[in-house]
């Protein structure tokens, strides 16, 4: 690899798409770049200003990646059976496998599960290789559990997967329904665009339908805490009230649309009238008809929508809801309007348009007859699959029912996101043969594979992702691939190779499928599908490498495509868009008696996904350290639990413990638990073991938001926190959860019955060459001991822990200290420094800015607004993804 000075390149985590520019330090070194745990010391990462989907901005999680990029927890070399291997024997044994199983049981027998955090040109070869050449349709990917909903409603409306909108629209909107999206958390850059815009134009306006009240909340104009899962009433009742407010765009409905009548007629009949759907969605009628009066009135509409519609068993019905409304208003296809999903994954939108989804393939076809023959004639095979395979919940049980015997997994760790933990478990120790393609040595996942394959990531890859927007964008490579990790295309490719599929598989860079993947989309396309990226079936080495962000469709380069459907023609049969009559259901997993409470989950500000790669952050680790329930101050009551005890959740499937957050914006009734943490980062606390395999019946998705379970206190009579520069095992706890600083690890442990592992603990660590404080008293059965080693503090820990005991930041500050002066050694035992100024839970990751200090600066410093803090304390002032808690702290800080 080159020296470059700098590097422009694409986040890896949520669906925005963020540009990012990675510059270096300082001249080439080549030591450097093969040590890329000294990241932070050799490059500087920033948003990048010319990229049109973030113009500069980045949130927590993009601000930090440089400290992810380290080797800590890589696979570095091929495994087989735990053994490292070379890639000739590990892939001699996966093709033999393979081969061995098609031949004996079909190619129905073997299975790929893929990543919506692949690059498009991985997936693309890994779809070739399924669907062209295995015959099989047996892949399918994480994508299913978070927009398959979106994409199912979209080809009913519009006869292919188009998300019609750019993200400029939200700048010319005047009213943003955001719908079942906690915006300022899951998608912090639009959020951060959103908040912009209204700022620009005072009269946009900004509703949030949600059960939740999230962080999104802080630039609403009006909130819908709508029941669990009453979304698709809420928009039949919306299409009834536009029609009878005479409202409707006629003409567009007459010209471009078919099905008005009969939509209408369901939804008149569903939604009866303001008061019956305002009762069904739990809310008072008086809001509802504000919200239907706003959107009845406002032309330039844009609803964004995410998980809270997708994940749902009416999903597709939801999103059809939604889209209904747009069309029988016309809003759609012009400037500041349109229904827009907006996906949680970084490449979602480029596994679609290779196919990554088990019922589509590739180039946005279909398995009709036409399709499959011409990806026969382009491929250059007879093989080509001719029907869908599983659907990822379906897949896994087909694993687990003994059908699937080979089970490829690609950059995702199902044992976290599938529903059901405990099935998908059983169906990993029954399968044959597993092979895992992944970056982390460690996951849940990988303890099953058979074997190992090193892949390259972020900062190592080369290729393209696309984002919410349809906007193409390069990741490009910083750091040269460790070991002998390898891009996932070259694994695939030479595994087809090896089963004589040679001459189809046989490139040698990203660019070169790139172009092939550009020729399938304008390959017979003549204006029948949406995804085209013909203009770039040439593309050379070096304009690949160039290449800038481009939205798609790009047949040529003459054209900008910002917008689809500005013609009002649409890709079905009869180039009309489709109204789809929907009659609203209710979640399919009801409450009862043994499981009253409606379990909802999602995510937090700065974790993404199963934290492989966010958990390595000490600053991303601040904000949320721990899993939590958040649950309201009546129902805890009720349940006997009081703020930050354990409590157990359990569901029909199973169950786990967390910690209880008392919060007066969770909705009666419900319960909210973050989706990240698995049994990497803690011994209990994977949501996916309450999650049941219920899943909308068209799109497989899976509803990950209405869960009922049981809350009940899980009394512990022994806890601590313990630091430590030494990964320490606390697996024989009843609790445990750990994270990770720069220089320590923490572990916070609960036992029902156990008192002496501090103890245990001290001496273990103590020894000839270290010295060591401790404070105990038997009688209130508390223990406090700090270790030292060389000066340096090397383990402390403290037993009988409270909520804001000890002040963690102050303690985790001191490991990089190279010594404890007297007073700081006292003080530690004390738990807190002797200047009593605890800085509290970390609010501003970027500037690790406590709450006590916000408050405080509010209180006394009368920094009474976002920038007073931002000058007073740096909070705030970095990525912003802390400002809406900001606001929030001013205004119940200032009226308190
Ligand atoms: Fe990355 Fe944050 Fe941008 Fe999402 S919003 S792409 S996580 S920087």
């Amino acid at each position: 690899m080159q020296q470059q000075p700098s590097v422009k390149t694409t986040c890896p985590y949520c669906g925005v798409g963020c540009g990012i520019v990675v510059s270096s330090k300082d001249s080439y070194d080549s030591v450097a770049v093969n040590k890329p745990f000294l990241a932070n010391e050799k490059w500087i990462l920033k948003g990048d200003k010319e990229h049109p989907a973030n113009l500069g901005r980045l949130c927590s999680k993009g601000s930090n990646l440089l400290d992810t990029v380290g080797l800590e927890g890589r696979v570095l070399y091929p495994q087989f059976m735990g053994k490292q291997v070379s890639w000739e024997t590990a892939l001699s044994n996966v093709s033999e496998k393979i081969q061995a199983t098609i031949k004996e049981h079909g190619p129905e027998s073997f299975a790929m599960y893929a990543s919506a955090q692949l690059l498009t040109e991985d997936y693309y070869v890994a779809n070739k290789f399924m669907k062209g050449f295995i015959g099989t349709a047996n892949i399918d990917t994480n994508s299913r559990l978070c927009m398959a909903s979106a994409v199912a409603g979209h080809k009913r409306a519009f006869g292919s997967d188009t998300v019609p909108c750019s993200y400029s629209d939200l700048e010319e909107a005047e009213l943003i329904v955001l719908v079942g999206s906690n915006t300022a958390w899951c998608h912090p850059v639009i959020f951060q665009r959103i908040r912009k815009a209204k700022e620009n134009n005072p009269n946009l306006k900004i509703v949030v339908v949600d059960p939740r009240k999230t962080a999104t909340l802080v630039i609403a104009d009006m909130h819908l805490g709508i029941k669990p899962g009453t979304d698709a009433m809420l928009f039949n009742g919306l299409l009834a009230y536009l029609s009878e407010q005479d409202v409707v765009d006629q003409d567009y409905i007459d010209s471009n649309t078919d099905g008005y009548e009969q939509t209408l007629l369901t939804a008149k009949n569903t939604a009866k009238d303001l008061s019956s759907v305002a009762s069904y969605c739990g809310i008072k009628a008086g809001l509802l008809k504000s919200f239907y009066d706003l959107f009845a009135g406002t032309k330039k509409t844009v609803t964004l929508f995410s998980q809270g519609i997708n994940q749902s068993s009416s999903g597709v019905d939801k999103v059809n809801a939604i889209i209904n409304c747009h069309l029988a208003t016309g809003r759609i296809g012009h400037s500041g309007m349109g229904p827009f999903s907006i996906t949680g994954q970084p490449n979602a939108m480029g596994g679609r348009e290779v196919g990554g989804l088990t019922n589509t393939l590739a180039a946005h076809m279909d398995f009709d007859d036409e399709s499959v023959d011409r990806l026969e004639r382009f491929w250059g095979s007879s093989n080509v699959a001719s029907e869908p395979g599983y659907k990822a919940v379906d897949l896994f049980d087909a694993v687990l029912e003994g059908k699937i015997k080979v089970l490829w997994i690609l950059a995702t760790n199902p044992l976290v996101s599938i529903p059901n933990t405990h099935k998908v478990r059983q169906a990993l120790e029954k399968c044959e043969f597993v092979i895992v393609s992944d970056c982390k040595l460690q996951t849940d996942t990988t303890q099953y594979a058979d074997v190992l394959l090193p892949a390259t990531t972020w900062g190592e890859k080369d290729g393209t992702v696309t984002n919410s927007e349809r906007r193409i964008s390069r990741q490009r490579p910083f750091l040269q691939p460790p070991g002998e990790s390898k891009p996932d295309w070259w694994a695939i490719t030479q595994v087809a190779k090896r089963l004589g599929f040679e001459n189809s598989f046989n490139y040698s860079s990203s660019a070169e499928i790139f172009r092939e993947h550009a020729r399938l989309s304008a390959f017979e396309n003549d204006g029948k599908r949406d995804f085209n990226i013909g203009a770039y079936s040439e593309i050379g080495d070096k304009e690949f490498d160039a290449l800038s962000p481009f939205i798609w469709p790009k047949i040529n380069h003459d054209k900008n495509s910002a917008r689809l459907f500005a013609n009002g023609r649409f890709f079905t049969t009869t180039g009309k868009a489709q109204f789809i009559a929907i009659k609203p259901r209710l979640p399919v997993n009801i409450c009862s008696v043994q499981y009253p409470w409606v379990l909802n989950t999602g995510r937090v500000r700065d974790q993404w996904h199963s934290m492989t790669r966010t958990g390595l952050s000490e600053k991303l680790n601040q904000h949320t350290p721990e899993p939590y329930m958040d649950i309201h101050p009546l129902d805890a009551e009720k349940v006997g639990l009081t703020h930050a005890m354990l409590a157990k959740v359990a569901s029909e499937q199973g169950e786990l413990i967390t910690r209880v957050n008392i919060n007066t914006k969770q909705n009666l009734g419900s319960v909210f638990i973050p989706i990240h943490w698995n049994q990497q980062f803690s011994s209990m606390g994977s949501i996916c073991q309450l999650i049941s395999t219920t899943v909308d019946p068209i799109s497989g998705e899976p509803e990950f938001k209405q869960t009922p379970v049981s809350v009940t206190p899980y009394q512990t009579k022994y806890n601590a926190v313990i630091f430590s520069k030494e990964k320490l095992d606390f697996k024989a706890c009843d609790y445990w959860v750990s994270s990770m600083g720069e220089f320590y690890y923490k572990y916070k442990i609960s036992y029902q019955f156990g008192t002496q592992t501090l103890e245990n603990i001290k001496n273990k660590l103590t020894s000839e060459n270290t010295d060591h404080i401790e404070y105990v008293d038997h009688h209130l059965g508390m223990n406090r001991f700090a270790v030292f080693k060389n000066e340096k503090l090397h383990t402390c820990a403290f037993s009988n822990i409270e909520d804001n005991f000890p002040d963690m930041e102050w303690v985790a500050k001191l490991f990089s200290k190279d010594s404890l002066n007297k007073q700081e050694r006292s003080s530690l035992l004390a738990g807190r420094p002797s200047s009593g100024n605890v800085v509290g839970k970390i609010v501003c990751a970027c500037h690790s800015v406590g709450i006590n200090s916000i408050c405080n600066a509010i209180k006394n410093e009368s920094c009474t607004n976002v920038q007073a803090l931002g000058d007073k304390l740096k909070a705030g002032t970095n990525c912003g993804s802390c400002i809406p808690e900001l606001n929030e702290l001013i205004s119940t800080t200032l009226t308190c």
